[in-house]
C-alpha cells in the first residue's frame, strides 16, 4: 500500500516511470515488463556485465534489422537465452566488443530480449550505430521467413520505442545490407520488411551515407579512409 502511494505520489509531482530500467548494474529481482509483448531483461538471461557504455543520442532516426545468421532460430525461451548467450560472448570475447552488439534481439518464442537496451550505443552496423537501434531477429532468414508471432515482437518493440521517445515518430527503417556490404538480414526477412511501415529504400550502401546529413563528418571521413574509429 505505502508502495503504491510512493508511486502515485511521484507520479502526482511529475516523475514518470516511462522508461524500462537498464538492469545492467542494478538488477532488480521485482522486474516488471513495462510492455505489451513478451520481454527478457538483461538479468533474467544473465547477461554479463557491459564492459564500457556510450550513450546514444535519441531519438534515433534509424532502426535496422538483423538476422543472427548463427545462432540459428530458437523457440524456447530457454533457447533463446542460449543464443543471447553465445551472440554476447562471441561478440565480447571473438571481436572484442563492449557487450552483445544489439540494442535488441527478437525470438522465435515471441518474446523480445534486451541488448544495449534504448540509450547505449550498439555495435551492429558499423558506420550507422549512432544513429540507429539495432533489431536482431534471431536466427537464419536467407530462405526461410521468421515465425509470424516473431515478426509481430518485433513491429511492437519498434513501436514501444517510438512512445518512449527513444525512436523518431518520422523513423525510417532498413535492412543491415543497405548500410554495409552483407547478406544480411538474409534475403527471405529482408523482402517481408522491405513490406513493413516506415521502410526506406535508402541508403541502398555504404557510399550513400556520405551524402545524408545525419552522419557526422567524423564518420564519413571514416568512410572516406581518411580517418578510423580508433582515433
Ligand atoms: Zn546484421
Amino acid at each position: 500500500m505505502y508502495f503504491l502511494l510512493t508511486i502515485s505520489f511521484l507520479k502526482f509531482v511529475g516523475v514518470t516511470f516511462a522508461a524500462p530500467p537498464n538492469t545492467l548494474e542494478h538488477p532488480s529481482k521485482n522486474e516488471v515488463n513495462p510492455y505489451d509483448f513478451p520481454f527478457v531483461t538483461r538479468s533474467e538471461w544473465k547477461a554479463r556485465m557491459a564492459k564500457q557504455t556510450q550513450p546514444l543520442k535519441t531519438p534515433v532516426p534509424y532502426v535496422v534489422i538483423h538476422h543472427s545468421y548463427t545462432p540459428g532460430a530458437c523457440t524456447t525461451k530457454v533457447q533463446c537465452i542460449k543464443a543471447m548467450q553465445n551472440m554476447q560472448n562471441f561478440h565480447m570475447d571473438d571481436r572484442d566488443w563492449w557487450d552483445i552488439g544489439y540494442n535488441y534481439a527478437v525470438g522465435g518464442d515471441g518474446a523480445a530480449y534486451e541488448g544495449r537496451g534504448w540509450d547505449i550505443l550498439g555495435a551492429h552496423a558499423l558506420h550507422f550505430n549512432s544513429v540507429s537501434i539495432g533489431i536482431c531477429i534471431i536466427g537464419d532468414w536467407r530462405s526461410e521467413l521468421p515465425p509470424k508471432q516473431q515478426l509481430e515482437t518485433a513491429k511492437a518493440l519498434i513501436a514501444a520505442g517510438v512512445k518512449l521517445g527513444r525512436i523518431s515518430s518520422e523513423y525510417k527503417l532498413v535492412g543491415h545490407r543497405q548500410v554495409r556490404d552483407t547478406e544480411c538480414p538474409g534475403d527471405a526477412l529482408y523482402n517481408e520488411i522491405k513490406k513493413w511501415d516506415h521502410y526506406s529504400d535508402h541508403p541502398t550502401c555504404t557510399g550513400d551515407l556520405l551524402t545524408m546529413p545525419e552522419i557526422s563528418d567524423k564518420v564519413k571521413d571514416v568512410i572516406l579512409g581518411n580517418s578510423t574509429y580508433d582515433d
